[in-house]
């Protein structure tokens, strides 16, 4: 369980985050700690929600740690994700994201600094996890089935 490229881009979107963080606090303490709380529970919701029906959570999480979580997190029907699921999931990240934007804004190399970690962790889990990734229900895997590029490589 776990790959170097899933761990990696984990760990560089987490790092995204602590910058976010330190933009926050800079300047508003309280805030940052309201958005320390934010992340667990967008962390919580995302793994409860989403992971929570990934069949990769057993075994083959490449992140790791999201499996880790969702096999202690109650169980849920091997299911395709409803609206409901993708919109809450979609949120909780969206959250984690946006939360320090107003702070950031006014500090922009951690702005800039911020941009560049999410993108190069989203770069590196579309291009190399996601290819290797066997949750049948994601709606990436959907996207690149219909455009012709959803062949599976599994370990
Ligand atoms: S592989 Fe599955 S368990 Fe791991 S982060 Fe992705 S959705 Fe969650």
């Amino acid at each position: 369980m776990g790959s170097l490229h899933g761990i990696t881009s984990l760990a560089v979107f987490t790092l995204a985050l602590v910058v976010g963080l330190m933009g926050i606090a800079h300047s508003a303490p309280t805030a940052a700690a309201l958005y320390a709380m934010l992340l667990g529970a967008a962390a919580l919701t995302v793994c409860g929600t989403y992971c929570a029906k990934c069949p990769c959570r057993k075994k083959a999480c490449g992140h790791l740690l999201p499996g880790l979580i969702a096999r202690i997190l109650p169980a849920r029907r091997q299911t395709p994700y409803s609206t409901f699921d993708l919109v809450l999931t979609a949120a909780a990240l969206a959250a984690m994201v946006l939360f320090p934007q107003p702070w950031l804004t006014r500090l922009p190399v951690l702005l800039v600094l911020f941009w560049l970690l999410v993108i190069a962790a989203a770069a590196e889990i579309l291009g190399r996890v996601c290819p290797r990734c066997r949750n049948p229900h994601c709606p990436v895997k959907t996207v690149k089935r219909r455009s012709g590029h959803g062949k599976q490589i599994g370990p």
